[in-house]
Order: C-alpha cells, then structure tokens, then sequence
C-alpha cells in the first residue's frame, strides 16, 4: 500500500483554498484523510459535525475512486496520524502569514513524533490570501463570499448571514 497523509485543520468552514490544497495532497499521497481538529474549548461557527458534512459534501463528489476520507479527532495530530498509519502530516502555506506557525507545529510534532513528516504545499495562487475567517467577516457583513467556497458551503453560509441589499 502507498502512503498515507492526513490533512488536519479547522475548516471552520471548508474553503477554496482547502479544496486546492486536497487536490495538489492526492496528486502525492496514495491516500488523503481530511480531519477535523475537534477543541472542546474553541468555539467556531460550524460545530464538527457540520465541518464533517460540508467537507464530505464539497469533496466526495469531486474526488471519487475511495482515496480520499473525511473524518474528526480530538488531541494530538501525531496520535490521530500515528493511529491512521499516516506517514505525513500535510498542511498548507499562504503568502508569508503562514510560515512561522506551521514551522513551530512542525518541530513540535517531530519533537513528538520523529516518523511521521510534515508535508507543506501551497495551494493555487488565487487562494493565497483566502481564510477561513476573512470568508466568514465578510459573509457575517453580507457580502458574497460565493467565488471563495464550494456550493454546499455557499449556501449555509447565506443561511446564517442572509446577504444585504
Ligand atoms: P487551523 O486552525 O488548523 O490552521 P485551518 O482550517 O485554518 O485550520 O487551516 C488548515 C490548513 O490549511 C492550514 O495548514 C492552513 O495553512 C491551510 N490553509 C487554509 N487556507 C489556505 C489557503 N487559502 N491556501 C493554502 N493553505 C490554506
């Protein structure tokens, strides 16, 4: 069998940027599982188990044939990987913002687990200034936030924040 990544984050909601990045982890890796990180003490828009339904929903379809899975953990990423037989962690990098943070991660997990490696991509350049959180300001003020996220995520976005005007 090939190799293994997980995918982890908060996809508090799933956007573009994410999607590109899954495509670009299954052009690599034989095997992509994209994880909810579930923290009881941080809060979010979507719970979970939304963030599950709007990750399966935007991707499933798009990226047939079982190399692809969706799920959640709670704790350490090395122990969800670790558990799943990963071999790498992949995570994305944005214009500049990124680096530091994914970098301390980075040693911290190898600090933890030295066999599991952290993989770095960047997704397509019209992403790169992309976040979860810029989307969600922007729909929390009505704006259309349509061109930045999948359909499934589109929709219950406007469902939250109904547009203006
Ligand atoms: P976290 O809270 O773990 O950072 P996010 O859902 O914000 O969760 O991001 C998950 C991963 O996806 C991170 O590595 C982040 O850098 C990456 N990512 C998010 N948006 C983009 C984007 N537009 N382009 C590239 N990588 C991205």
């Amino acid at each position: 069998m090939g190799a293994t990544a997980v995918y982890p984050g908060s996809f508090d909601p799933p956007t573009l940027g994410h999607l590109s990045l899954v495509e670009r982890g299954l052009a690599i890796f034989d095997r992509l599982i994209v994880a909810v990180a579930v923290n009881p003490e941080k809060g979010g828009l979507f719970t979970p188990g939304e963030r599950v339904e709007l990750l399966s929903e935007s991707l499933l379809d798009r990226f047939p044939g079982g190399r692809l899975e969706i799920d959640r953990f709670e704790g350490l990423t090395v122990d969800y990987a670790r558990r799943r037989g990963a071999a790498a962690i992949l995570r994305g990098l944005r214009a500049t913002s990124d680096f530091e943070f994914e970098f301390r991660m980075a040693m911290m997990n190898r600090h933890l687990d030295d066999g599991i490696h952290s993989v770095f991509l960047m997704a397509d350049h019209q992403w790169f200034y992309i976040s979860s959180s810029t989307v969600k300001e922007a729909a929390s003020l009505g704006a259309d936030i349509s061109d930045l996220v999948p359909g499934p995520v589109a929709r219950r976005l406007r469902g939250k924040f109904p547009a203006k005007g």
